[in-house]
């Protein structure tokens, strides 16, 4: 194993990405906003609670709930430590036939601009990644119906042992999608795909846990009673999972609030199991441009928005160890301010990113930017990896992929 220093990610610029040619988005046709009524509190789980999470709202005055959130944050994390990881998204199929209208990544099968990814493209790009610090892949796609189980469990044989690194990857959509294509159970593509190689999951896929406002914005997508009980399979199998919500796609504070409820309840289920778990909530705000509900006329979120949802969540799941921000959605100023807002973990220094930027969103920037950004707020930048390992105390390589015995040399 090599103990060669990490480099520093100077080479990473901000990119440009150009708009989406309209002729490219094909079948995303324009629809009308659907009408959507909120349930009643008393109609929701967790009723009571969300009723007072309101009278906090109501009630308490931004800086004193920021206030809040951060002492709870020292108390979970301690210390000044603010972390961030370096990986790469790969996008393996932008392939997609679920059809969310807040999406602007996806293509139609007969799209020309659909694609699947050769497992040599992707071994390609962990090599880049790994030639600058990368410790991980985040591997998420479209729901391709052409990708059967045998596809992503070689896929993960080709990285492991051609191209070792953690694989943190395919949201619990994906997973219902392999799982319907391959007509196996959930637990069972749980075993295969961890036997083969797959390290953790990502919490993508969530948007809002309430399924009138799923039915609203992405009506073939698993219902929120899947995506919980995919995850907690996922943990159930032994493998840690993170969690997220995207607000601001016309929900109502309730709809916020039922979801986070939702993700305590899952967590407190896991802990109890004691396998795997949510290791970190990131939240951000749904980034319209390019998407079919461009012209919706839902409210962009505010950083006030942004703030308190960050804030509240930090509060509610108190059974989280770690709150994410998204410099990517929110900019990083504001990233900054949401580290005294609750959050302790910058999230990821992204070598490649597509699925926010096809929203015409771009803030990727290089680490010493990020370390900057850290730094000038208050808190002392680290690396870390996956399950939030500092790397500096654990330089050997990522300690989940090490237990496992399925990394390798990494070549860190
Ligand atoms: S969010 Fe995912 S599932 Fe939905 S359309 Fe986009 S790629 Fe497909």
């Amino acid at each position: 194993m090599s103990t060669t220093a990490l480099p520093i990610l100077s080479t990473v610029t901000p990119r440009k990405r150009e708009p989406t040619p309209l002729g490219s988005v094909g079948v995303k046709q324009k629809t009308p906003r659907p009408p959507y009524t909120p349930q009643p509190i008393d109609a929701r789980p967790y009723s009571d609670e969300i009723a007072q999470w309101m009278q906090v709202l109501r009630t308490v005055p931004l800086l004193e709930l920021g206030a809040r959130a951060d002492a709870l944050r020292r108390q979970k994390v301690g210390g000044d430590v603010v972390s961030y990881i370096v990986d790469r998204n790969i996008n393996y199929t932008n392939l997609c036939v679920t059809d969310c209208k807040f999406c602007a990544f996806y293509r139609r099968p007969k799209d020309d601009e659909a694609y699947v990814l050769s497992f040599e493209e992707i071994g390609q790009k962990i090599d880049e990644a790994k030639a600058l610090g990368g410790v991980q892949i985040l591997m998420q796609g479209g729901h391709n119906p052409y990708l059967p189980l045998d596809w992503y469990l070689e896929l993960l044989r080709f990285i492991k042992e051609r191209h070792p690194i953690h694989v943190h990857g395919f949201s619990a959509s994906e997973i219902e999608m392999i799982s319907k294509v391959s007509k196996l159970p959930i637990d069972e593509i749980f075993v295969q795909l961890k036997q083969a190689g797959l390290d953790s999951m990502p919490g993508a896929g969530a948007e809002i846990l309430v399924d009138a406002v799923r039915d609203f914005i992405a009506p073939r997508k698993i219902d929120s009673q899947k995506w919980i009980e995919i995850h907690e399979a996922a943990h159930a199998a032994g493998l840690h999972t993170t969690a997220t919500m995207m607000y601001g796609v016309g929900e109502v504070w309730e709809d916020r609030l039922e979801h986070i409820l939702k993700l305590r309840a899952s967590q407190t289920r896991s802990l109890a199991r004691g396998k795997g778990h949510y290791t970190a909530f990131i939240t951000w705000s749904f980034q319209p441009l390019h998407t079919e509900m461009e012209e919706w006329d839902v409210p962009l979120g505010t950083g006030v928005d942004y703030l308190t949802t960050t804030a509240v969540s930090r509060l509610i799941l108190d059974n989280f160890d770690n709150v994410q921000v998204s410099y990517v959605t929110q900019g990083p100023k504001m990233a900054q301010i949401a580290l005294r807002f609750g959050a302790n973990d910058f999230g990821s220094l992204m070598i490649e990113e597509n699925v926010v930027s096809a929203a015409g969103i771009d803030f990727i920037m290089p680490e010493q930017e990020i370390c900057r950004l850290i730094d000038s707020a208050g808190f002392t930048p680290k690396r870390r990896y996956q399950d939030y390992t500092l790397v500096d105390q654990h330089p050997q390589g990522c300690p989940c992929c090490t237990w496992r015995g399925s990394l390798g040399d990494q070549g860190i």
